[in-house]
């Protein structure tokens, strides 16, 4: 597809939005977990949820293709970029509500929004320490972890605090919505079915004793410390294929003997078999070909096809 730097697309763009912040031809590398990943032709990051909704409108009504990018933790953007707006939501305001209630704007990061819980005396978000996500991307996925303590050896998942959230609709409106209609799944919600963009959501806490949760924080994260590559060192995209029930995707790989195998500058971890990661320069299409590489080796060894986990977003080689 040829790039849309320019044109009345473009324009209809820089009437609607800042034309001082529209860049383009901003590589995503940077922007994803994974470092992998050319060029958005156009780029945006939207400071407020007012803004976000309005930049979402702004394409629809240029008729350009767009995508909402949090802290993309899971997603793997093609070598050749993205022929579009992409979106990337910095929106970070939160307001707490005496009873434990807490509206974050889903740009806010997980990392900061946590710690700010477990200081106010609030229960809840703890669980989900060291996981990288926005507050738009936990709702998408209904962010989840298995608890490594044995009391509370369970997955928990964010539908669990989840009250309510705004949302842009896929046919344009502003509306905000219960649990019913998001249908929370197992890496699932009707986020991934629809067009509808996460402005906000409120969470509503419980009372606890910081202290507790603070031991809650660091168990999660020295079992995930020492089960899963770092990604300061080792970048990834967490899971790359969905779980399969009572088997385990990673096992199958790893039963085929493919930890440690690298292909270009992809590797499968050597501690997880369902994580792959960068070495240092590697391309997407060096991830895509690793993928066909594992799901080929599981499917001829066991019969089961691995689907991926993550999405794949832009145009690759
Ligand atoms: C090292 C590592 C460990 C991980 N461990 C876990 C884990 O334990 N548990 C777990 O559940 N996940 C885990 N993940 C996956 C990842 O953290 C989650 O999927 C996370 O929710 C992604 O959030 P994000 O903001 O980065 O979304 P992105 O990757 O940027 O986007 C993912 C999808 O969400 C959509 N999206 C983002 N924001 C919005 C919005 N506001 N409205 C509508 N759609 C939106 C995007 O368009 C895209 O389709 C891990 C990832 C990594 C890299």
């Amino acid at each position: 597809m040829t790039s849309l730097r320019s044109g009345p697309a473009v324009e209809s763009l820089c009437a609607a939005l800042d034309p001082a912040r529209l860049r383009t031809s901003v590589p995503l590398a940077p922007y994803t977990t994974f470092r992998i990943g050319g060029p958005a032709d156009l780029f945006y990051e939207p400071e407020s949820a007012d803004d976000l909704a309005n930049a979402v409108m702004a394409a629809r009504v240029a008729g350009v293709p767009w995508f909402v990018l949090g802290l993309g933790a899971n997603i793997l953007v093609g070598d050749r970029g993205y022929r579009g707006l992409v979106i990337r939501n910095v929106s970070s305001h939160v307001a707490w509500h005496d009873d434990g209630g807490v509206r974050a704007e889903s740009g806010v990061i997980m990392r900061d929004l946590i710690p700010d819980a477990v200081n106010r005396g609030w229960s809840g978000l703890e669980h989900y320490v060291g996981i990288p996500s926005t507050v738009g991307g936990a709702v998408w996925q209904n962010l989840h972890f298995l608890s490594p303590a044995p009391e509370r050896e369970r997955t928990m998942f964010i539908a669990e605090v989840f009250e309510s959230c705004d949302i842009l609709s896929e046919e344009g409106e502003r509306r905000t919505v219960d649990r019913e209609y998001v249908q929370f799944g197992y890496d699932d919600s009707v986020f991934h079915h629809r067009a509808d963009v996460v402005l906000a959501a409120t969470f509503q806490l419980r009372p606890g004793d910081p202290a507790i949760m603070h031991r809650i924080m660091q168990e999660n994260l020295s079992w995930r410390g020492s089960r899963h590559p770092w990604l300061e060192w080792h970048p990834s995209a967490g899971s790359i294929f969905k779980k399969i029930e009572g088997v385990g995707a990673g096992r199958l790989v790893d039963q085929c003997g493919l930890k440690g195998f690298r292909h270009g500058d992809a590797q499968i971890s050597w501690i997880h078999a369902n994580i792959m990661v960068n070495l240092g320069h590697a391309t997407a299409k060096d991830v895509r070909e690793l993928i066909a590489i594992a799901q080929r080796a599981v499917r001829e060894k066991f019969g089961f096809q691995l689907e991926p986990e993550i999405g794949f977003i832009g145009e690759f080689d």
